[in-house]
């Protein structure tokens, strides 16, 4: 039997999983979307997953036509409906059927669409041995204009950072903001290890609030290792110790050289590498289970 989708409440074979070209989310992007994942029946971090998708949308003006707790059942009906027990979850709201101008109020109502498939963001072997990111010069969205806390179906901005690492002939870039600080990568959060501590760009530096990101800050904090949410520039990732990413899809990895330079001794290093255990802990028991 092949993959069902949820859509406005019906299930769908993966072929017949259509919306219509008059949906604004098609049409111009307008939507929100999430990106969940389940571990062995468990499903991580949804609450946090649920209010940012319910956040994005008001900060569009996107009233989701089912409450946080339809949402919730909604997502386990399609877990259930498709077996899976280790699952990436691909969640989206768009604005709906409209016409073809701009005017989000001729949309009708918001389709809600559930994906439930596997994802694989990097090759595995970059997992072992690091990853080579380099800088790139599309600069992330500003917090005026689209606002990177807005997990939007308008990932351009995202895509053409992701171009240009392509044809640098690496996987992943780093995405500076309008006055030239380190914001995040292209899907992923960004930390470094300086001299024991753990350093990440704040929030207002142009970077979505990661779950990830906010997963391995607590785990941090309770294992006492000193974190702090500070404003980075290149240098600062050059002459880093350690560099690792993060997000629901790549979980955490390890970054050995960016733009040419090696970082720390040019291996994952054992902080990243003592993160990445505690976080595969954490998966395994923190969860919701469907
Ligand atoms: N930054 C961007 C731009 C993202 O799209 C994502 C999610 N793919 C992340 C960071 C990581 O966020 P999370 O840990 O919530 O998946």
């Amino acid at each position: 039997m092949g993959l069902k989708i949820y859509i406005d409440g019906k299930f769908y074979q993966k072929e017949d999983a259509k919306v219509s070209v008059f949906d604004h989310g098609l049409l111009y992007g307008d939507g929100v979307f999430e990106g969940i994942r389940t571990y062995d029946g468990l499903i991580f971090k949804l609450k946090e997953h649920i209010d940012r998708l319910y956040q994005s949308a008001h900060a569009i003006m996107l009233d989701i036509p089912i409450s946080k707790d339809e949402m919730v059942g909604a997502i386990k009906k399609t877990l259930r409906e498709n077996d899976m027990k280790d699952a990436y979850i691909r969640l989206l709201v768009t604005r709906g059927i409209g016409d073809l101008g701009l005017d989000p109020r001729k949309c009708g109502r918001p389709t809600v669409v559930i994906i439930t498939d596997k994802i694989k963001l990097y090759p595995q072997e970059l997992y072992g041995k690091g990853l080579e990111i380099v800088t790139i010069s599309t600069q992330r969205n500003i917090h005026q204009a689209v606002n990177p806390q807005i997990k939007s179906l308008n990932y351009l901005n995202n895509i053409l950072a992701k171009v240009e690492a392509i044809n640098a002939g690496v996987e992943e870039a780093v995405m500076l903001n309008s006055e030239g600080y380190v914001a995040e990568c292209t899907g992923d959060n960004i930390f470094i290890v300086k001299d024991g501590s753990l350093l990440t760009p704040p929030i207002h530096s142009g970077v979505l609030r990661g779950i990830t990101r906010g997963a391995v800050i607590d785990i941090a904090r309770l294992k006492e290792i000193p974190v702090h949410e500070e404003v980075l520039t290149r240098y600062d990732l050059f002459n880093s110790d350690e560099m690792f990413l993060t997000g629901t899809a790549a979980e955490i990895i390890p970054v050995v050289r960016m733009d040419r330079r090696k970082i720390g001794d040019g291996k994952p290093g054992k902080m990243t590498l003592k993160l990445i255990g505690e976080f595969n802990k954490l998966t395994k028991v923190d969860g919701v289970r469907f």
